[in-house]
């Protein structure tokens, strides 16, 4: 007789596509009924630290989101074509949290979904122009415009996703620990120097450019945040050649980084971005995104004449969540927790390094960490089996939730509920250190060829 977790391994095998993932596949997948604050909770009643999940941004059905979402489901959930107080406060609330100029709010349900449209204004503003500047390693989201600018995916596959690849220049990852340019003092011009070549390209043949795309802090290709500079100088190039630059703060907005609100502020607090698109923990699970824009793009786009009409996109129930969740974030202080926990976290982190070879890097700002294993110091050979044992090995002994990404998934990325505490970061530490001293130790792991980059 098959558990009620096999049979739903069985059905999931033989109802969606192998493309879907899943976590801990290879090991022990998790059944999870239930979440709380920093933790999951599963079938048995076993709790595991969630040391990954921005989405639960203040915490898993944190009760005041909870009861928001509730009250409003049970009086109205409908399009958007009605006026609704909440669908306006929310807009209300998100622009006061923006810089002056980011005035107008397009509701939309995902990250992918707002980074397309947010694409699709800036082509309007450029008048059709399709080249776009993408920067290697980034994820923007799954339809084929964002897959467009998503190296991250289409990297690694053999599906063709570009109709006219001319339109797309690749420049790379501003990753001053393993790129080229290393010297944080010089990095962010030196990088910067690749999206003015890039725009140089576009402008030598006559041509405009619709935008760049980029994270004030880029998650998927290992927690990279751009030196100083870099953002204002790529900016400012990119508008002279009359793009737009698109801040995608899906991963990182509303404080994750404890230093500002937004990750483009972190390094270049006076840059504003044109566009900037928000998603994963604006609902705090309920599918809320939005793009918010200058008065001058958003013109731009209605001049096109096509209306803008996208079913649930800020409907009344996740709209309430939205306003919960801010409410939520203002009065328990969770971007002043994300500094101060973070900083613990990362000095913990930066100690261990200390005495711990395999610790090669520790980055990040805020509760938005990543911690790079490397087998050699000298040669940055990744310890993406290591990794991957310890990553398994803190799930199944030590029930705690962590995911792997960067490059050659070899990086540790810590982004957890805002509501993580010192306590919760104590216990990470600890767990961690075991597992790399006492549980690695005893494993044979195969050792993988490498060729440096
Ligand atoms: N932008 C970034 C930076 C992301 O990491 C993701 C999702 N991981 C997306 C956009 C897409 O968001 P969604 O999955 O909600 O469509």
């Amino acid at each position: 007789m098959l558990s009620s977790k096999e049979v739903i391994l069985v059905l999931r095998r033989r109802l969606f596509s192998k493309s879907l993932s899943l976590s801990y596949e290879n090991s022990d997948p998790l059944l999870i009924v239930e979440g709380r604050g920093c933790y999951l909770i599963d079938e048995r009643g076993h709790k595991y630290l969630d040391t990954r999940n921005n989405v639960a941004h203040v915490g898993h059905s944190h009760p005041h989101v909870v009861q928001a979402i509730q009250r409003q489901v049970a009086l109205l959930n409908t399009n958007t074509r009605y006026l609704h107080p909440t669908m306006t406060r929310l807009a209300e609330r998100l622009v006061r949290l923006l810089p002056d100029s980011l005035e107008v709010v397009f509701f939309c349900n995902s990250g992918s979904e707002a980074n397309d449209l947010a694409l699709r204004l800036a082509r309007a503003y450029a008048k059709g122009s399709e080249n776009t500047i993408v920067m290697d390693r980034a994820y923007h989201g799954h339809t084929l415009g964002t897959l467009q600018v998503s190296p991250y995916k289409y990297d690694h596959g053999s599906e063709s996703i570009h109709t006219n690849p001319s339109h797309y220049y690749k420049v790379p990852c501003p990753d001053t620990y393993r790129g080229v340019h290393r010297d944080l003092v010089t990095a962010g011009t030196m990088y910067a120097k690749y999206v003015q070549e890039a725009c140089h390209h576009f402008q030598s043949k006559g041509e405009k450019i619709r935008a760049w795309i980029v994270e004030g802090g880029m998650s998927v290709a290992g927690v990279i945040l751009p030196p100083k500079g870099y953002l204002s100088v790529c900016a400012e190039a990119v508008r002279a050649a009359g793009g737009l630059y698109i801040a995608d703060e899906v991963q990182t907005g509303f404080g994750r980084l404890g230093s500002c609100l937004w990750a483009f502020q972190h390094n270049d607090p006076a840059i504003t971005p044109d566009i900037v698109t928000v998603g994963k923990p604006f609902g705090n699970g309920m599918p809320l995104a939005a793009i918010v824009t200058t008065r001058k793009v958003a013109s731009a786009f209605e001049k096109c004449g096509i209306e803008y009409f996208k079913t649930f996109g800020g409907n009344p129930v996740c709209a309430a969540a939205g306003v919960a969740v801010l409410d939520v974030l203002e009065k328990e202080n969770l971007q002043q927790n994300a500094l101060e926990v973070g900083m613990y976290l990362k000095q913990q982190f930066e100690l261990l390094q200390s005495t711990i070879e395999l610790i090669g890097d520790v980055r990040g700002s805020g509760l938005f960490l990543g911690v790079e294993l490397v087998r050699d110091r000298s040669s940055l050979e990744p310890a993406t089996a290591e990794a991957s044992f310890i990553c398994s090995i803190l799930k199944s002994k030590y029930h705690i939730l962590t995911s792997i990404d960067g490059q050659y998934d070899n990086v540790i990325v810590i982004k957890p509920p805002m509501v993580f505490s010192k306590t919760n970061a104590v216990e990470f530490i600890a767990s961690f250190r075991q597992a790399v001293l006492l549980d690695l130790p005893a494993v044979d792991l195969t050792k993988t060829s490498f060729t440096p980059t």
